[in-house]
């Protein structure tokens, strides 16, 4: 089977590619692994970026029923600090993101496929794509957007910082601590790992973790000793989980995180890698989103042209380099004990500085190039 045009995975960057490549004329087929749009791990956070490349493909953030985030709340041990976030960000539930995405895109002429599992791709001159049900694909390009989830013969390189396990769960707070936590994102750094805090409804919160494998083994990779253990060294954490519910008896995991991976230009001229698998942005900075759906606008643009992969690949790197550096340097800071009073010790004596690490660990806001790709 021969078709123009095939994007494999439908989250946001695959889904907001299919958008705009179909809004360009395109003839565009996109592959997803599952029925229905379903949670993710991911912190869901929104930065401005996102929020205006979503603005600026059609979606309506706050009608969908995101939450606005003007403040950041850092806490290590026994010490918090509160600093305002020098833009406005949004937090919105995966599942409703991604359906709002696939659906724009349908709406746009996209021919959106799911259930649809890939399985592997050729590389070459054309690239192939084995397909459960459809058989052997021959697309005159592919967008590689499957996120986490690599493909046989063409996964990512492992990167030495891929000890890392995610973790998701939703708790319900009660109504005093969903009423503290409105408005904000909290972060908790503990040893091997951080937390992330933020309401996705009226007490609804998501909570996700990075942490070795390290740090989880020595807690039994029993999730509810590891949350136990990080509540009783950090106070803030302890308060917020104190009576809340957890929705589920296991979070969603994810493993062998490759952060700090920028995809290197590979010689395939018809291979455009998007979101995740373009690049993960190293922990701590929450804009993958952003990356993902900044790709896929380039992406589409650079096809549109009629330019090489390599060269929308070289691009996309070299945007990422400030963001990158930073995000790495905030890890290794914070990934000590050290390290995390150090950092602490200077955010509560400057001020500024959260708003200006929150600015430089973010890609700009881009998103005229949204309506520049058509
Ligand atoms: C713990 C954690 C917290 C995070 N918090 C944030 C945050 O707060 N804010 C933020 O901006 N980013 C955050 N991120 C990063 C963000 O989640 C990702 O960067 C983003 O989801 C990447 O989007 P994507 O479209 O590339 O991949 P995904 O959104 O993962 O989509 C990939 C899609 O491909 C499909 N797929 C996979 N394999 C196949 C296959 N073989 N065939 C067909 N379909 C397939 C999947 O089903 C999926 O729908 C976080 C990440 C982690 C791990």
């Amino acid at each position: 089977m021969r078709v123009p045009l095939v994007i494999v995975g439908g989250g946001v960057a695959g889904a907001a590619a299919a958008a705009l490549l179909a809004r360009a004329g395109q003839q565009v087929t996109l592959l997803e692994r599952e029925r229905t749009a379903k949670p993710k791990v991911c912190g869901e956070f929104l930065s401005c970026a996102a929020h205006d490349h979503l603005v600026a493909l059609g979606l309506d953030p706050a009608g969908l029923g995101a939450l606005p985030i003007s403040h950041l709340r850092l806490a290590a041990g026994g010490r918090q600090i509160t600093a305002p976030l020098p833009f406005t960000g949004w937090s919105l539930a995966r599942d409703v993101l991604d359906e709002a995405l696939l659906q724009r895109a349908t709406a746009l002429g996209a021919d959106i496929r799911r259930g649809v599992v890939v399985r592997s791709l050729e590389g070459g001159d054309r690239p192939r794509l084995i397909v459960d049900m459809m058989g052997e694909i021959e697309a005159g390009a592919v967008f590689l957007a499957t996120g986490k989830h690599d493909l046989r013969h063409a996964a990512r390189p492992v990167t030495g910082a891929d000890d890392l396990i995610g973790l998701k769960t939703y708790f319900h707070l009660i109504r005093s601590e969903a009423q503290a936590l409105k408005g904000h994102i909290e972060l908790v750094l503990f040893d091997g790992g951080y937390a992330g805090l933020q309401l996705v409804g009226a007490d609804r919160a998501n909570l996700s973790l990075l942490v070795s494998r390290q740090r989880f083994a020595a807690a039994d990779n029993d999730w509810f000793r590891l949350l136990g253990e990080i509540c009783t060294e950090n106070a803030l954490l302890g308060t917020r989980l104190e009576h809340a519910l957890p929705e589920t008896d296991r979070p969603l995991a994810i493993f062998r995180l490759p952060f700090g991976f920028r995809h290197r230009p590979d010689g395939q001229a018809h291979l455009f890698r998007l979101g995740d698998q373009m690049a993960c942005m190293p922990s701590f900075a929450g804009d993958g989103m952003s990356i993902a759906l900044h790709s896929a606008a380039r992406a589409a643009q650079a096809y549109l042209a009629g330019a090489h992969a390599d060269a929308y690949h070289a691009r996309m790197r070299r945007e990422l380099r400030t963001q990158f550096l930073w995000g790495r340097l905030l890890s290794q800071l914070t990934g000590t004990h050290a390290g995390r009073a150090l950092f602490m010790g200077a955010a509560t004596t400057l001020p500024a500085m959260m708003p200006a690490l929150a600015r430089l660990t973010r890609l700009p806001r881009l998103a005229q190039i949204v309506q520049q790709v058509d």
